[in-house]
């Protein structure tokens, strides 16, 4: 399992999040995303990052609102390519 970004941290991206993960998992490259994401790969399933975020966008990989399963593949494909996730994520939110 993993925790999964979703797209409320669009264009918000406050990072607390980061702060409170213990393994490092979460990132972004900045200016360039839009968003965060968590590496599956790498995500221990604390759950701590989930009650940090101001505006939830954080969930456990089972319970990831149906209107938001993309971003579970969205948030592993970005440690794979960058550049897809990005235009996805433009395309779900303009800017
Ligand atoms: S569940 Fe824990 S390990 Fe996984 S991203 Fe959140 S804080 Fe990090
Ligand atoms: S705490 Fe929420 S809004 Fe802030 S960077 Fe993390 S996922 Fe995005």
């Amino acid at each position: 399992m993993t925790y999964v970004i979703t797209e409320p941290c669009i264009d918000v991206k406050d990072r607390a999040c980061v702060d409170v993960c213990p393994v490092d998992c979460i990132h972004e490259e900045g200016d360039a995303d839009r968003m965060l994401y968590i590496d599956p790969n790498e995500c221990i399933d604390c759950g701590a990052c989930e009650p940090s975020c101001p505006v939830t966008a954080i969930f456990a990989e089972d319970d990831v609102p149906d209107s938001a399963k993309e971003f579970t593949a969205l948030n592993a494909q970005w440690y794979q390519d960058k550049a897809a996730v990005r235009a996805r994520v433009n395309a779900i939110k303009p800017a």
